[in-house]
This record gives structure tokens, sequence and C-alpha cells, in this order.
């Protein structure tokens, strides 16, 4: 874990051409486990990505949260963003591991925050439908997964748009 000293001359960081600042951040990503390595001081393996893009630089270079900091000058918001990454990750975890109740119909259900989420079987696949408990409002999902169990997975976002628009 001494990785973090002389970080800023490693890799990418000591070539020319290759701006030290004026970085923004323009889009994060979950690899789910450290699988990639920084594109900038390429020397650790990241999990969480930072993706940053600069006026003269022609790539959009691929980083962790470290060098995210450095390339901003910030040493706020890239933590942030991390935090929210591990939010995310740690709710997707609790999720995969709740236990669904079968209905009437035979449908996988889940009681969350106030909803009902439904997997059901249509056509080759499977579906989502949310409703907001004791409620009439009611969102049929468009998109169909392969298996019960991506469904099931993919609820959680079913959930979370529900939330602040059913
Ligand atoms: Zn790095």
């Amino acid at each position: 874990m001494t990785k973090v000293i002389e970080h800023t001359s490693r890799g990418k960081w000591s070539r020319s051409g290759v701006p030290h600042k004026g970085w923004t951040c323009v889009g994060v990503d979950d690899l789910e486990e450290p699988s990639q390595e920084c594109e900038m001081c390429e020397s650790v393996d990241i999990r969480y990505v930072h993706y940053m893009e600069h006026p003269d630089h022609s790539d959009i270079l691929a980083v962790g949260c470290v060098c995210a900091e450095n390339m901003e000058k910030d040493y706020v918001r890239p933590r942030e963003r991390e935090m929210g990454m591990r939010r995310i990750a740690r709710r997707r975890k609790s999720w995969a591991e709740r236990d669904w109740r079968v209905s009437q119909l035979g449908n996988p259900f889940l009681n969350s925050e106030g909803f009902n989420l439904i997997v059901f079987e249509r056509g080759d696949g499977f579906s989502i439908t949310v409703s907001r408990r004791g409620a009439d409002r009611r969102q049929v999902g468009k998109k169909c997964y392969p298996s019960q169990d991506q469904a099931k997975a993919a609820a959680l976002g079913a959930l979370m748009w529900a939330k602040s628009h059913l």
C-alpha cells in the first residue's frame, strides 16, 4: 500500500504530452473487482473507474480515485463519486441476498420501501412489474431478461426508478 508515494511520477504522469491538470470526469463504472490497470499511473489495478477527459488529449483515460483527484486537482468530488459507487455496490450485494416470496400466481415477488416488485415470465424471458403498495400506480417494465435471477437483480433498478417516478 505504499503505492501512493510518488504516485504522480508513474506511468503517464511522467510522459510528455499528457496534461497533469484540467481533466474532467465524464463517467464512472464499477468493474466489480480490481481488474483493470489505471491508465494514468499504470501502477494500480482498479475496480472503481473514473473516466477522464481533457481538451488537449485525444483519449479518455480510465483511472482510479487517487489519479482522478490529482488530474482534477479536486480532493472532494472524486472521493464522493467513489463512495457513491461503493454505496451502490453494497446495495446490490444486499439486494442479491434478499429472499423473494412466491405469489399465488406463482411469480416471485418482493416488498421493499413501500413498493411491490414482481418478476414474471414473458415470452422467452422475464420482466418486472413495480407498483406502489396501496395505490393504483404501477409500471410494467419493457425490458426482458434471459433469466429469472437477472430480472431479480434488475428489479433493484426498477425500485430506484419507482421511488422517483411512481
Ligand atoms: Zn492511477
